[in-house]
């Protein structure tokens, strides 16, 4: 197998070497091989990157350009990498394991959701004048300046898109940073946008781990930061950005219940728990690692979920009939894993799963495995696994689920599912996540997602994710000047 070498940062519009020869391996999750390599970008790279977008956003022609002018060549680039979707599916299944088959239909969903952002952005007004008690008024949307993006692996190129084309198409500058594992499907991406005319310094890459991520976040040419992640990387992170002010934006880690009533359709509940508990290895912030079933029907919901977990191929991902590849990494497969000791040493029963799949000697797999328990206060109930394990808990009425389903410090997504419509919009409109699904699991690139409480700050997608990338202004204006701000 080739290895991809990539040695050079997109730094000021050029493509330079790092300032120190670190490097970091990027590590096959099935076959445990190396399959490629990037620099380990130290804090001069940073401060050059950081640098080159200050300049960029502060002197450059970027922002100062006509919004739609802005759009037509980021669609060229998004045009441009159509032919190399094919190539970028296979990465990110080399990469983080995401089946082919699986692969071949999500990667092309990233420049789709690109379009619908320069679209979205072509739809919200750059200034609005009100006619107020003090006079006309104008209400402007400027670019917040230069945003430090940082991602998780677990959807990397589409979420390099989801990062990068809203804060671009507003008029901002970005220092891109993907996650150690998985940092090899940006390139493509980066080097559409350079190709299609981007000004120098608009667009920066660096590849690195948690210190080029720290470096990235306390530098003070930073005026917003854009982070994906684990919870406790986003405390660390908001710390950071206090000191200055900085602009901040968190989407963080989740643990989110399907509440499932008396009278859900049995088909309905596995197709949305084996996406939603189980899909992408369970690798999902919004997974529903809680299941909450009637206590009267517990062993029939507990039959159906298993049979969700079930119904996965669990193998090799390049396989096209694989349905659910490895974890990404030997110390996620070992942190799963742990949780799993964990739940059974709680006193959780194991029902299925639970440990690596027989016939898998090389690669990080686990086994879809579900834990039936009634104690919400055990610690595979509240704290994220991030892999494929879910919790069966039983409720006595309505009120009790409720509670169980609220009884967490994360708030991203949950579920009902129910042939009722009263019934789905009561429990709707009773749980407080940023996200909620009926009957189903979607992650709808058309509306805002992001999570309350310990799941983050913020919402991308949508509308909503074009304006997290506004600063507002406010200008007391004259009869006079007014036309000038129409
Ligand atoms: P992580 O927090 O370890 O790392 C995420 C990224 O942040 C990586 O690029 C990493 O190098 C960088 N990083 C880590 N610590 C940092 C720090 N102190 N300062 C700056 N950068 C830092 O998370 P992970 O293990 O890569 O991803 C899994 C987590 O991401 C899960 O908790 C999951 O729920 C969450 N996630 C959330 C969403 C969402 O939209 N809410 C989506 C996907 C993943």
């Amino acid at each position: 197998m080739t290895i991809t070498v990539r040695d050079t940062l997109l730094i000021g519009g050029e493509w330079r070497k790092p300032s120190a020869g670190d490097r970091i391996q990027v590590v096959s999750p099935s076959t445990e091989n190396v399959l490629g390599q990037v620099p380990d970008a130290g804090a001069d790279d940073v401060d050059m990157a950081v640098g080159a977008a200050r300049e960029a956003f502060d002197h450059g022609p970027w922002r100062r350009m006509p919004l739609q002018e802005r759009v037509t060549l980021l669609e060229r680039a998004l045009d441009a990498l159509e032919p190399q979707l094919p190539s970028i599916a296979e990465l990110v299944t080399a990469e983080m394991g995401l089946p082919s088959a699986i692969a071949a239909k999500k990667i092309p969903g990233a420049p789709a959701a690109g379009r619908l952002f320069l679209r979205t952005a072509l739809e919200i007004p750059e200034s609005e004048v009100l006619q107020t008690p003090y006079g006309p008024t104008a209400v402007l949307r400027e670019p917040v300046g230069v945003v430090a993006a940082i991602a998780p692996w677990n959807s990397p190129f589409n979420m390099a898109v989801t990062k990068i084309v809203p804060a671009l198409v507003t008029g901002c500058s970005v220092v891109y940073k993907p996650a150690p594992e998985t940092p090899l499907d940006v390139f493509p991406l980066a080097e559409a946008l350079t190709a299609a005319g981007l000004p120098p310094g608009v667009l920066n890459l660096v590849t690195g781990g948690t210190s080029t991520g720290q470096a990235l976040v306390a530098h003070p040419g930073v005026d917003k930061v854009s982070f994906t992640g684990s919870t406790a990387a986003g405390r660390h992170i908001a710390r950071t950005c206090a000191d200055r002010f900085t602009r901040l934006q968190l989407e963080l880690g989740g643990k989110s219940a399907a509440i499932v009533l008396a009278d859900a359709d049995p088909a309905t509940v596995v197709r949305g728990i084996a996406m939603g508990s189980f899909g992408n290895t369970g690798q999902t912030c919004s997974a529903y690692s809680r299941i909450l079933v009637p206590a009267h029907q517990y062993d029939q919901w507990l039959e159906a979920v298993t049979a969700a977990a079930q119904s996965f191929t669990v193998g090799d991902p390049r396989d096209p009939a694989t349905t659910m590849g490895p974890l990404v990494s030997a110390a996620q497969r070992d942190r799963v894993l742990g949780y799993i000791s964990v739940g059974k040493a709680e006193g959780a029963r194991l029902v299925c799963g639970g440990g690596a799949p027989e016939g898998l000697e090389r690669g990080y797999y686990v086994q879809p495995t579900v834990f039936a328990c009634d104690d919400n206060s055990l610690r595979i109930c509240q704290e994220e696994i991030f892999g494929p394990v879910a919790v069966v808990l039983p409720y006595t009425d309505l009120e009790q689920a409720l509670r169980i389903a609220e009884d967490s410090p994360y708030g991203l997504h949950g579920a009902v599912f129910t042939q009722d419509p009263q019934a789905a919009a009561q429990v709707t409109r009773s749980v407080r996540t940023g996200t909620f699904s009926v009957n189903s699991f979607v992650h709808n690139t058309h509306a805002p997602f992001g999570g309350m409480k310990a799941s983050g700050i913020g919402r991308e997608l949508g509308r909503a994710g074009i304006e997290a990338f506004h600063e507002l202004r406010t200008v007391n204006l004259t009869p006079e000047t007014a036309p000038l701000f129409g």
